[in-house]
């Protein structure tokens, strides 16, 4: 018997009104996702990634069906969700500490043992030594590792990655997905990544979940297994299957290249 699924994606579409007329960004979309997996999002540019990732952290209202979270419909922004937009958002006058204690700032949890939890954070990822510097004196990937310990200080029960490492030069981002990776496998989260680079989504996901182009709808979903010694994405890369999935992929991902 199957568990239940942490987040349910009911039926959902999504039809933006603007003054240049409708955009239908996405048809009924339905997806289970359960405790612990780590799944991708991938699909042409345009075809609704960011509206699904914006939908299910209660941020914009479908059109049309609903999201559960532990079978709670979310109405709005919830605690439960960790959302890390594309960029890094990190305010350039607040120090990496302050960035950090945001979201518990917000929320009015500022406690001694959430302080506690942070700096032990910042401890394992190496960024403790740089907590009163501002973000402009860190490197790229170290910038995209504080914007997540700052998601993950506030305990989501999900993570919500948004084109995380696309604004990083290669060589960089194959770096900070393996520690990015290993900080989601040890704190237990699950993910939901939207990226639009397929050898990312193979090698980082449990399942990916392929979209259509506009109005965006599931294509295929596609459970991936890897035979590679340690389980780091970048090691997941030189695994035997990898070059089978990402041709797989790459075949029906829908690139109208005009
Ligand atoms: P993706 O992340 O896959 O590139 P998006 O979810 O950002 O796609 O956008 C899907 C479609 O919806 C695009 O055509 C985009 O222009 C449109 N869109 C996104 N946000 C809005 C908005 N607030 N108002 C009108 N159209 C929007
Ligand atoms: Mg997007």
């Amino acid at each position: 018997m199957n568990p239940k699924p942490l987040v349910e994606v009911k039926d959902i579409s999504m039809r933006y009104h603007s003054p240049q007329g409708e955009v239908n960004a996405l048809k009924n979309i339905s997806l289970d996702i359960y405790k612990g997996e780590f799944i991708s999002i991938v699909g042409p540019s345009g075809c609704g990634k960011s509206t699904l990732l914006n939908i299910m952290a209660g941020l914009i209202t479908p059109s049309q069906g609903n999201v559960l979270i532990e079978g709670a419909k979310i109405s709005g922004p919830t605690t439960a969700v960790g959302y890390m937009p594309q960029s890094d958002q990190l305010f350039p006058w607040r120090t990496i500490w302050q960035n950090a204690m945001l979201g518990l700032e917000i929320q009015g949890k500022k406690t001694l043992e959430a302080q506690e939890y942070v700096a032990q954070l910042l401890k394992n990822y190496g960024l403790y030594e740089f907590k009163n510097s501002y973000p402009s004196q860190l490197s790229g990937g170290m910038r995209q590792r504080a914007a997540l310990i700052r998601t993950l200080a506030i305990n989501p029960s999900i993570l919500l990655l948004d084109e995380a490492f696309s604004a990083l030069d290669y060589q960089t981002r194959l770096v900070v997905t393996d520690e990015v990776k290993q900080i989601i496998t040890e704190n237990k989260k699950t993910t939901v990544l939207v990226t639009h680079d397929i050898s990312e989504a193979i090698s980082m996901s449990d399942r990916i979940i392929l979209l259509t182009n506009r109005p965006g709808s599931v294509k295929n979903i596609y459970t991936i297994e890897l035979t590679c010694s340690t389980k780091t994405p970048l090691k997941c890369r030189e695994a035997p299957e990898f070059s089978k999935h990402f041709n797989t992929i790459w075949k029906e991902l829908d690139v109208n290249v005009k």
